[in-house]
């Protein structure tokens, strides 16, 4: 029996990664949530994991008292997230909390060699050679949980990598597709929540509204499957249900395609290579009929536009436009800026800042603290 760790088991992911390990009789080691304690110990109390942890100190207490009696270990903090991380008894370690806060738990189960189902792409924005060096060295698999990645992976399954020529990444445009600047202008919080496709947190339902989850998807392709950006062609599919494609030298393109339902690709994350009953629908297509395709408007997208150049600039540049994303979306959610400008803050970010090489954690620790002050500052003057 396969076991394995999640690192965000409250969140949209984590749910569903519960769900699926509940269907295969997976042993589920340990769990870490951000705060979400009431979620988190029932949980626990379902699945009896060994390590149960509370990201955010200030519920360490609250946990513990919840907790007593189901017999695990109570930790806490980025101490606790990468305990779990380098745990033992855990065969994968599912990383899918959301943020830059992932990374160091990333390179902590690279160091123990455990395989990683990784569903936290800020790891590989902000860190990426760092992450993909150390996996290499050790020989550690990431198995991507991204839809859109996991695609990709099940596409070069059973082909010569030295033979892609290029792959198509889909992105579902979002709930502004068609709109123009001018539209966008006065998008509330609200508004900018409800997502057509997919239900997901706030932080990534909004990267989905500014397509700053494209740019973040953008640059974890480069780095997971080793391509230069211009081997990524960004094609806007409604429907979300080709999750992405590859084109081989002989210009025959393979897609995987699927219900939109995150499950499918969670799954074949835990399980690779077993493809086992999944809790999900069956795709039909004769339902939807049509599939459209269209580009993506770079003009209006600002966050988009900035993660293809910050991967064309290499080094810290997508690190910093990945915190002062994080930071923008955050003073968004708070009311304090606009839609919009969270692309322009993102844009400014890359343009300003100094573009370093990212040698260590520290270094993109330091990258991602002055993205994060240069917003902190333009908000504070604006
Ligand atoms: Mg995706």
């Amino acid at each position: 029996m396969k076991s394995f760790a999640i690192l965000g088991s409250t969140g949209s992911i984590g749910t569903q990664a519960i769900e699926v390990a509940q269907m295969h009789g997976f042993r589920v080691t340990a769990l870490a949530a951000n705060r979400n304690v009431d979620l988190l110990v029932r949980q626990a109390r379902l699945l009896r994991p060994e390590l149960l942890c509370i990201a955010d100190e200030q519920y360490y207490g609250a946990l513990k008292e919840a907790a007593s009696g189901l017999g695990c270990r109570i930790l806490a903090g980025m101490d606790g997230l990468c305990e779990i991380a380098r745990h033992e008894s855990t065969d994968t370690l599912l990383n899918s909390v959301v943020g830059m806060v992932g990374l160091l738990p990333t390179l902590t189960a690279i160091a123990a060699k455990k395989p990683i189902a990784l569903a936290n792409k800020e790891t590989l924005v902000a860190g990426g050679a760092l992450v993909m060096d150390a996996a290499k060295e050790r020989n550690v698999p990431i198995y991507p949980v991204d839809s859109e990645h996991s695609a990709i992976f099940q596409c070069l399954q059973g082909n010569r990598r030295s033979q892609l020529k290029k792959i198509i990444l889909t992105a579902s445009g979002g709930p502004f597709f068609g709109k123009t600047k001018a539209d966008l202008q006065s998008i509330s919080v609200e508004q900018a929540l409800n997502h057509p496709n997919w239900s997901m947190g706030n932080k990534i339902t909004i990267d989905s509204a500014t397509l700053m989850n494209k740019g973040l998807e953008f640059i974890e392709a480069r780095w997971l499957f080793d391509l230069t950006p211009d081997q990524i062609e960004i094609v806007v599919h409604r429907q979300s249900v080709l999750h992405s494609a590859v084109v081989y030298a002989d210009e025959s393109m393979i897609g995987q395609m699927g219900v939109p339902d995150m499950k499918i690709p969670i799954q074949y994350a835990l399980l690779y290579p077993e493809r086992l009953d999944c809790p999900t629908k069956p795709l039909s297509l004769t339902d939807y009929g049509q599939l459209t395709f269209a580009k993506p408007d770079y003009d209006t997208f600002d966050c988009l536009t900035a993660c293809i150049r910050a991967s064309e600039l290499g080094g810290s540049a997508p690190c910093i436009a990945n915190g002062a994303n994080e930071a923008a979306v955050a003073a968004f959610l708070d009311h304090k800026i606009s839609f919009l400008q969270i692309g322009e803050l993102v844009t400014e970010s890359i343009r300003t800042l100094p573009i370093t090489q990212l040698q260590s954690y520290e270094d993109v620790v330091r990258a991602d603290r002055a993205a994060r002050d240069f917003v902190a500052e333009k908000i504070a003057g604006m």
